[in-house]
């Protein structure tokens, strides 16, 4: 039998606790590590629908990408966040989160998962962080080249095909080709001025407020595809990992669309 400490263990190897950034609550945050593992669900945001899968296929450890608790809790009144961590306490499911120390790993981290996707090659941390490795492997975003430069709008149409987008929110589009891709999963805003650094022709991220797409500048093109949509393939790079290093039991991932953002 596979003890939940065994997983969370192999997630740690993978994407280490202390790469988390300092807000956030990445970890293992309800279980008792030494209980064995009946199933493993993933998913990349953890809510009651996913829960309530768990409950019906028998797994008792989720693994979601954000994690459901970032701030204490002092009242269980309803709110949504209380609503979930007293459901899986209930049916003791425990829930671990690998969050920003796998946004931070370009080995097996979520940009390079986004990288992959689109094919980008010569693969580098965009923001690297020495003090956490030397070698410069860790740190925030990718920087990547493509093998064939492509005009804007073919690359936009490879970009929607490879990421299964609906829509592409996009700034001004400049002159040439694409060659070089930054990227960022999830909220990435706080990276731009590295993309631009980088000379990267575009920088793929999500969350851009109104007022920080003028930031582009005609120094780039901002795509900004979804928050969802950026990160959903880490769903399939945990279940992948998980899969080839534990053969006694399948992961799940979930069958659940997390994302908040409907389209019309
Ligand atoms: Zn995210």
């Amino acid at each position: 039998m596979t003890k939940i400490k065994e997983i969370t263990d192999f997630l740690e190897e993978i994407a280490p606790l202390h790469y988390q950034e300092s807000y956030d609550n990445a970890g293992l945050i309800f279980g008792d590590q030494n209980a064995e593992v009946t199933g493993v669900l993933i998913s990349l945001d953890l809510t009651e629908e996913v829960l309530e899968e768990a409950i019906e296929i028998n797994c008792n450890l989720v693994i979601s990408h954000h994690p459901i608790i970032f701030r204490g809790i002092k009242k269980f009144t309803g709110y949504y966040v209380d609503r979930v961590v007293a459901k899986a306490i209930k049916n003791d499911i425990a829930i671990y989160a690998i969050h920003t120390n796998l946004d931070n790993v370009l080995d097996n981290g979520v940009n390079g998962k986004i990288a992959e996707k689109i094919g980008l090659e010569d693969l580098e941390v965009l923001n690297a962080n020495l003090n956490l490795s030397d070698d410069g492997r860790v740190g925030s975003g990718v920087l990547g080249r493509l093998a064939k430069p492509l005009a804007y709008h073919s690359f936009m149409d490879h970009l929607k095909k490879s990421m299964e987008l609906q829509v592409i929110k996009h700034t001004e589009l400049l002159d040439g080709e694409v060659k070089r891709v930054a990227i960022c999963g999830g909220s990435g805003s706080f990276l731009l001025n590295a993309a631009i650094g980088a000379d990267a022709d575009v920088f793929i991220t999500a969350d851009f407020k109104y007022h920080e797409y003028f930031d582009a500048d005609r120094k780039i093109v901002i795509m900004d595809i979804g928050h969802y949509e950026s990160e959903r393939f880490t769903i399939n790079l945990l279940h992948d990992l998980l899969n080839e290093k534990f053969r006694k039991f399948a992961p799940r991932c979930t069958k659940v669309n997390t994302n908040p953002v409907k389209f019309y």
